[in-house]
């Protein structure tokens, strides 16, 4: 995917750093003002036992999701992301080349869906992609660490990325490739179509009074159309600035390699159709290339479709 005199977008927020950091990293200056009160008072009355009991206790919370510092700091949602933003580098001016391709990526989805909601009489609520390191806090959505993956939070309107996914995309599930790290921030992208169309509440509502086999069948369907419709930017982004040989290739290889049957392959299960919650590898390759064929988002109702 060509990369060089390409927009980046403005919407990429850094957030890294924020996962492992220390007793000095807290965003806002008040947070930091009421810890070293209380590191105080405690010293003051208990000693050096009583700033061990913190420390254990801190590293308990932690332990469990939780942020400590966050909780005394009053947000328990974290610091509102231009705060985090301002007071850190761009990552589209000065991050790893792996990071201001994506602010690449990012502006071509805002580019395509921006005129397909045009063409169809509405306007695109361009989505914030935080790029954090380690975990981070997402709003209503809870705090997440690297091991759960890219992930779109419906309820910040945002899609969620340690960069260091790629490294395991690459070794682990043998998907190198920029077109490969592409085609995850299109299917995340895809979510978040979605979330403003409405589909994702909408199966949020059908989920309740299923039971757990029919809650993944409509999930399946929620994946596989957001591979559809990362195959709908593909399409449209080879109309843009024009893909390179195998660029579609590394795409299905990551749809190929991360399908839950192979997952489940990989982590010794025998697959098991019920808990797939992404689709089949064929599946996912399957609505990928739909989506790229046709450039249609029509093509991409897996609601309706007779046979996924
Ligand atoms: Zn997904």
């Amino acid at each position: 995917m060509r990369r060089t005199g390409r927009r980046k977008s403005t919407n990429v927020v850094n957030r890294k750093g924020e996962g492992r950091q220390g007793l000095g990293g807290l965003g806002g200056g008040g947070g930091n003002f009421i810890i070293f009160m209380l590191l105080r008072l405690v010293m003051t009355r208990f000693g050096l036992a009583g700033i061990a009991i913190l420390v254990v206790g801190y590293f308990a919370l932690q332990a469990m999701g939780l942020n400590p510092l966050q909780m005394l700091s009053g947000g328990g949602q974290g610091a509102p992301a231009g705060q985090s933003a301002a007071s850190q580098a761009d990552l589209c001016e000065s991050g790893s080349e792996t990071e201001q391709f994506m602010c690449v990526v990012l502006a071509s989805t805002e580019d395509v869906w921006d005129g397909e909601f045009t063409r169809r009489g509405s306007t695109y609520p361009q989505p914030e992609l935080h790029i954090f390191s380690g975990g981070v806090s997402a709003g209503a959505c809870g705090y997440a660490s690297s091991a759960v993956g890219p992930f779109y939070c419906p309820a910040t309107n945002a899609l969620y990325l340690d960069t260091e996914f790629f490294t395991e995309l690459s070794r682990r599930f043998g998907a190198p490739g920029d077109f490969a790290q592409a085609y995850v921030v299109a299917h995340e992208v895809g979510h978040h179509i979605q979330n403003v169309s409405g589909t994702l509440s909408d199966v949020q509502r059908a989920k309740q009074g299923l039971t757990g086999p029919g809650q993944n069948a409509l999930q399946v369907k929620v994946e596989l159309q957001a591979d559809c419709l990362a195959g709908v930017w593909a399409h449209h982004e080879n109309d843009l600035a024009g893909l390179d040989d195998g660029d579609i290739d590394e795409a299905l290889t990551a749809a190929n390699a991360i399908g839950d049957d192979t997952l489940q392959r990989q982590a010794g299960q025998r697959p098991m159709p019920d808990s797939f919650t992404h689709g089949t590898s064929a599946q996912r390759m399957e609505w990928f290339q739909r989506g790229y064929r046709s450039g249609e988002m029509e093509a991409c109702d897996t609601f309706d479709a007779n046979a996924l």
